[in-house]
């Protein structure tokens, strides 16, 4: 398929970027991943507007408008006939001399590539999956979007090894959130928690829409961490990120939630997130 390299399409095995860039040798670079169904992208202005975020905490200046950005991404999902899948774009600082001080006027470099991936519909929304606790490996900024993702990419594999799918993390006996997801429960009065923003979670796009989504519905939603125990414990649990949209959590360290299936609250809360993403397609 076609990719985009600095504002212009190449075939993927033509992409070239310079192993000096510093995306490469410090993970110097910022993410978003942006869903697409029907051909069409869901909810990109916040996505965009999380990535402007991410720029500005590492003081990395964007050279490229909004409508560039929109365009690029509009052209990427028609080049490359993608009907459901996401977009990845990265953003990097550029390519210079290695040098932890880094030189302000370099280049950023733009790499985006699409991939077809079902979203709508998938085994882990109908079934649910199995999640361990992990203590919380990860920096202290988890608010910026950035693509140094070894500690989430380990603790994902832990979790593979231990017979589950996801692994979420631990700080001071609360959860954070999940490798790569925001992590929600719901309490025996029906409440759902999901951890209060700041430094220490991402601020999920999909977590502000189910968010906005369930109090609509008439649910209380707290934002407050929980802690392991409480997670354990929980009549239902699911998490959310673009391109899962909510997935139960049936089982969390061995002890089963909601009788080993998808509860009645999350499936309220994953059909009006459908009904959300149905309403942007034209
Ligand atoms: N938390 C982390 C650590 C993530 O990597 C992600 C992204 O996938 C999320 C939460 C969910 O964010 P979003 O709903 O914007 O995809």
């Amino acid at each position: 398929g076609w990719v985009v390299v600095n504002g212009d399409f190449v075939p993927a095995s033509e992409a070239c970027i310079s192993p000096f860039d510093r995306g490469f040798l410090f993970a110097d670079a910022i993410y978003e991943v942006t869903t697409v169904v029907s051909s069409t992208l869901i909810d990109f202005d916040p996505h965009l507007a999380r990535l402007r975020r991410s720029a500005r905490a590492i003081g990395l200046a964007l050279p490229w408008e909004d409508h560039d950005l929109q365009t690029l991404h509009k052209d990427l999902v028609s080049r490359n006939q993608l009907d459901e899948g996401y977009v990845y774009l990265q953003v990097s600082r550029g390519a210079g001399l290695r040098d932890f001080a880094i030189d302000e006027h370099m280049t950023p470099t733009l790499f985006m590539f699409s991939q077809a991936r079902s979203v709508m519909q998938t085994s882990d929304a109908q079934n649910g999956i199995k999640v361990i606790t992990v203590p919380e490996t990860r920096w202290a900024h988890r608010d910026i979007k950035t693509a140094a993702l070894l500690p989430a990419s380990l603790a994902k594999q832990k979790a593979k090894q231990a017979g589950a799918q996801d692994a979420w993390f631990v700080e001071d006996g609360r959860i954070t959130e999940g490798s790569s997801n925001n992590a929600f429960i719901v309490t025996k009065q029906r409440e759902i928690l999901t951890r209060d923003l700041g430094q220490h979670v991402l601020p999920g796009i999909t977590r502000a829409a189910i968010i906005r989504l369930a109090e609509e519905q008439g649910y209380q939603v707290i934002e407050r961490g929980f802690t392991v125990i409480e997670a354990e414990s929980a009549t239902e649990a699911f998490f959310t990120s673009a391109t899962a949209f909510a997935i139960p959590v049936v089982e969390i360290n061995g002890h089963q939630l909601s009788s080993g299936k998808p509860g009645p609250v999350f499936q309220a809360i994953r059909a009006a997130y459908l009904d959300h993403v149905r309403s942007q397609i034209p």
